[in-house]
């Protein structure tokens, strides 16, 4: 199975090593991750991509590297520092609520963008219900670089999520902290093939107190096997947006 969105690095709970993530989500039934390093927002370039050659001596090809860009690294060394890395990366990233300047640079986002497009590896895009990132705001993007394939994170809000996934054929939608009742609307209205798994882990632990990330990630994917149909459970478990 695929978890299509994990991190490592610093996070306001501390650190995540690469060695207890990749263990972690092993143990949950995982064998294949797309991972970003929060520690890309203390715009901290070398230990992210330390993180990550550590990461693939773990995981060999089983790794996704999402490179997570910020409207500083484009600004600075650390643009070409991460692009000359020798760290492969299948996935660029922005989170737009973590970094408000990409909203109104029309100028940095399009090069971001154009990254993805040069590597050729898709768009993941942070959305949540906040005006700065919801869905639909990310619509003229998806339509106007209809060759680039563009990650819905969480699909929030759930409504302008399904807009965009009519509207925009080079879109999809990962799990990352959407409840159930959501995954199962998106899968009713026909959009089971744009659904990718993803976990989130370990910010988790920030979330869901009381539960380790094993168990966290065991019952996000029982809850969709109960629930799902079992070709769609199938279907979305084993799909890879990163390769
Ligand atoms: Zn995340």
């Amino acid at each position: 199975m695929v978890d299509n969105h994990v991190h490592i690095g610093w996070f306001s709970d501390g650190y995540h090593s690469p060695f207890d993530v990749w263990r972690a989500v092993r143990k949950a039934g995982i064998s294949e991750i797309a991972v970003s390093s929060t520690s890309t927002c203390a715009e901290k370039y070398k230990l992210v991509v330390r993180e990550m050659r550590e990461l693939i001596r773990l995981g060999g090809q089983k790794i996704h590297p999402v490179l997570w860009l910020t409207p500083r690294m484009m600004r600075t060394w650390g643009l070409r520092y991460m692009l000359h890395s020798k760290v492969q990366w299948h996935g660029v990233k922005m989170h737009w609520f973590a970094h408000r300047e990409w909203q109104c640079n029309r100028k940095i986002t399009q090069q971001a963008i154009d990254i993805a497009r040069r590597l050729k590896v898709p768009m993941l895009v942070h959305t949540g219900d906040d005006k700065c990132c919801e869905a639909s705001i990310f619509e003229p993007l998806c339509l106007e670089n209809p060759d680039v394939i563009f990650i819905l994170a969480h699909g929030r809000p759930l409504i302008q999520t399904m807009q965009v996934l009519s509207h925009c054929a080079n879109t999809l939608v990962d799990t990352a902290f959407m409840p159930i009742e959501d995954v199962l609307t998106l899968a009713d209205k026909g959009f089971a093939n744009r659904i990718i798994f993803g976990s989130d882990a370990p910010i988790n632990q920030l979330y869901c107190n009381g539960l380790s990330t094993i168990q966290y990630i065991k019952r996000q994917i029982d809850e969709l096997k109960e629930q799902l149909t079992i070709g769609d459970f199938e279907a979305i478990m084993h799909r890879c947006a990163y390769n």
